[in-house]
C-alpha cells in the first residue's frame, strides 16, 4: 500500500494549514506517519487520494452512522440546495428536526440548534449556570466535551487532579469553576459537594468515548442523577457521541435516566455541522429570546444541515439498526479476543452498542487512569497493520471505533482478517 499522494498533499498542506489538518485528531501524532488525505467515501468504505480503499470505522468520528452518501440523505440535501444555502430566518425543517429530537428524548421539550458539539456543550453549561444561579461545574477526568475553555481540563490525569488548564491559552480564571471527578466514582462527586455549595451541575459522557470506550458501571448514571436531585444540581448529559447512536433516544433511553440538559451533535447532522442542546420548557425558557441567557448563531439551523439531519434520523428510525450494531460489535470483540489469545497479546475490549475498542492492557478499564495503562506503542503497530489490511481506524488509542449500518458481511470478514494479521504484528 502506498501513500505517495497523501504524502505530497501533506507537505503542501503544511504551508498554510496547521500540521496540514483542521482538527488535531486527524494528525497521526500518536501512531507515527502522516495524516491520510481522503478523496471520497461511499457506504461502508472510504478511499484515499492514492486510491487505497478501507472499511471505515472512523465515520467522521461518529456522524456517518448510515455509512457515507446514503441515497436518502443525498436526495434530501440535493433538494434543499436548490432553495438556497442560508437565510438568517427560520425554516419549516427546523421545526421538523426539533420535533424528531424532542420526541426521542423525553426530558426535552425544547431544543436550540447550533453548529457543533462544542457549541452545544458550552451553551448547555451556560444554561445550567443561568438556571441554577450557581457557577461551578463538575466534569469527569477523561471525558471530552469539545474545546471550550472551561472544560479543557483533565486532558491528562496530573493536570486533571490539580484542575489546571489542559491547553495552553486557557487562563486559570476560565477553569476556576471546573471541578474534576473520577468516572464511575460517585464518592468523588460527593466530595466536591461537601466542599462547595455553588455547584450548578455535573456534565458527563453517558458512555465515554474519548478515553477509548468506557461504560458506566453498576447504576452509576441513575445513582448520580438521584444524588444531584437531592442537591438541587443539574445533570448535563453530553450525548454528542451517543445520541441516536447508542439507541434512537441515546444512552439515556438505554440506561433509563433523564438528563436535565442534553447536548447533541454528530449524528443529528448526518455529516453536516449541527449541534443542539435541549431541556424541559422550564429550563429552556431561560434562553433568549424567551429569557436572559444569550446564545446565537449566524448559520444555526442551516437549511442544508437540517435536511441532512432529518433524512438521517428518519432513515435511522426506519432501519432501527441497534440490535444489529450490538451483534456486530460482539462479533468484532470475539475476533479481537481470540486473535489476541492466539498470539499471546494482552488486551481488554470495551464496547457499547456501535462503539468498540481494544486497550493493550490486562487491566479492566472503567476510568481514564485505567485507560492510560494501555500500551500505545502496541496500538500504533496495530493501527498501521489494520490500515495496510484495509481497515481505517481512528489514529489514537483513546478514540472509539464506530460502526455504520452500511457494514456488510464481507466488510466484517475483512475486519476479522485484518485483526488477525494486526494482532500477529503486535506480538512480534
Ligand atoms: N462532546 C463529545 C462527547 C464529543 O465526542 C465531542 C467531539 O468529539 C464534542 C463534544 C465536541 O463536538 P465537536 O467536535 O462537534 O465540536
Amino acid at each position: 500500500m502506498e501513500f505517495k499522494n497523501s504524502q505530497k498533499l501533506y507537505n503542501k498542506g503544511l504551508v498554510n494549514l496547521v500540521g496540514a489538518v483542521n482538527s488535531p485528531v486527524r494528525a497521526f501524532a500518536s501512531v507515527g506517519g502522516n495524516p491520510l488525505f481522503i478523496k471520497k467515501a461511499k457506504g461502508s468504505k472510504i478511499t484515499d487520494v492514492d486510491g487505497n480503499s478501507y472499511v471505515d470505522l472512523v465515520l467522521s468520528y461518529g456522524p456517518m452512522i448510515l455509512g457515507h452518501r446514503h441515497k436518502k440523505v443525498q436526495k434530501a440535501i440535493t433538494k434543499a440546495l436548490k432553495n438556497g444555502y442560508s437565510f438568517g430566518a427560520s425554516t419549516k425543517n427546523e421545526i421538523k428536526l426539533a420535533k424528531i429530537v424532542c420526541d426521542a428524548f423525553p426530558g426535552m421539550d425544547k431544543v436550540r440548534f447550533v453548529n457543533s458539539g462544542t457549541e452545544a456543550v458550552l451553551s448547555g453549561i451556560r444554561l445550567a449556570r443561568a438556571f441554577t444561579g450557581k457557577d461551578k461545574i463538575i466534569k469527569f477526568s477523561g471525558c471530552y466535551h469539545g474545546h471550550q475553555d472551561a472544560l479543557l481540563v483533565a486532558a491528562g490525569s496530573g493536570l486533571a487532579t490539580l484542575s489546571l488548564p489542559g491547553s495552553k491559552g486557557v487562563p486559570e480564571g476560565a477553569v476556576k469553576n471546573t471541578l474534576i471527578a473520577n468516572y464511575n466514582d460517585l464518592d468523588s462527586v460527593k466530595a466536591h459537594f461537601e466542599e462547595h455549595d455553588d455547584i450548578a451541575g455535573v456534565i458527563l459522557e453517558p458512555v465515554a468515548g474519548n478515553m477509548g470506550v468506557v461504560t458506566p458501571q453498576n447504576n452509576f448514571l441513575k445513582e448520580l442523577k438521584a444524588y444531584l436531585e437531592s442537591k438541587g444540581a443539574l445533570l448535563i448529559v453530553d450525548e454528542v457521541m451517543t445520541g441516536f447512536r447508542s439507541k434512537f433516544g441515546g444512552a439515556q433511553e438505554l440506561f433509563d435516566v433523564e438528563a436535565d440538559i442534553t447536548c447533541l451533535g454528530k449524528v443529528i447532522g448526518g455529516g453536516f455541522p449541527v449541534g443542539a442542546y435541549g431541556a424541559s420548557n422550564e429550563i429552556m425558557e431561560m434562553v433568549a429570546p424567551l429569557g436572559g441567557m444569550y446564545q446565537a448563531g449566524t448559520l444555526s439551523g442551516n437549511p442544508i444541515a437540517m435536511a441532512g439531519g432529518i433524512a438521517t434520523l428518519t432513515e435511522l428510525k426506519r432501519q432501527n439498526p441497534y440490535e444489529r450494531f450490538n451483534e456486530v460489535a460482539q462479533i468484532i470483540e470475539v475476533f479481537l479476543l481470540e486473535s489476541a489469545k492466539k498470539y499471546g497479546v494482552e488486551i481488554t475490549v470495551n464496547r457499547f452498542g456501535s462503539m468498540i475498542n481494544p486497550f493493550f492492557t490486562n487491566v479492566t478499564v472503567t476510568n481514564f487512569e485505567e485507560a492510560q495503562t494501555s500500551d500505545t506503542k502496541k496500538f500504533a503497530t496495530f493501527f498501521w497493520s489494520m490500515m495496510h489490511n484495509g481497515v481505517f481506524l481512528p489514529p489514537s488509542q483513546f478514540e472509539a471505533w464506530f460502526l455504520s449500518s452500511a457494514l456488510s458481511e464481507k466488510d466484517i470478514e475483512k475486519i476479522a482478517k485484518a485483526i488477525d494479521k494486526s494482532m500477529e504484528a503486535v506480538s512480534k
